[in-house]
Order: C-alpha cells, then structure tokens, then sequence
C-alpha cells in the first residue's frame, strides 16, 4: 500500500542556446556577416566584418519575431534576387596592396 516507487524523471535540462548572430556573407563567403536587429525600428541592419569586404545592408519590415537566422534567410532571398540595396563600404584605404 502507498508504494511511492514513482522514479523521478530525470529531466534533460535543454539549455537555451542563443541563436548565432554571425552568417557567412554572400558576397565573400566568409562567416562575418552580422545582424543586428531593432525591434523598436522593425528593421535589421546587415554588415560583414571582413574588411576587404565590407558588405552593408539593411531591410526594413521586420516581424517582431524574426531572429537573426530568420533575417539572415530573408536577407539571402532578396540578396539573390537582386531587390535588396546592398553597398560595400571597405573601410581601408585603397593603397592598401594585396
Ligand atoms: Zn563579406
């Protein structure tokens, strides 16, 4: 009577793992493309780090939902498509020899 065998569960504790915010740039393939987003602004400003690079970009439109992944994704589509205003501002000076 009142067996209280019940084995506890063990939970797995699933550790929230925060999203990647660094995507491999389009443009030079590297993973230095970084999104920020502002939720207040609904836009996302997209930017790679790789200096002889030097993509920017931004969108506009973005649902309060979107992370990082889900702009990247959007920023991917419109980027091949060719509908997204892209510019490259390499920040070095262009004496610079390879
Ligand atoms: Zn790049």
């Amino acid at each position: 009577m009142g067996r209280r065998s019940r084995k506890r569960y063990k939970s797995v504790s699933f550790k929230m793992r925060k999203p990647p915010t660094t995507f491999q740039c389009p443009t030079c393939g590297l993973m230095t493309l970084t999104i920020s987003i502002d939720r207040d602004e609904g836009s996302a400003l997209i930017s790679c780090s790789n200096y002889k690079c030097g993509l920017r970009s931004s969108l506009v439109g973005i649902p309060k939902i979107y992370q990082e992944v889900d702009v990247y994704a959007k920023f991917l589509d419109k980027f091949a498509e060719g509908v997204v205003e892209v510019t490259y501002n390499k920040g070095v000076s262009d004496d610079v020899e390879e």
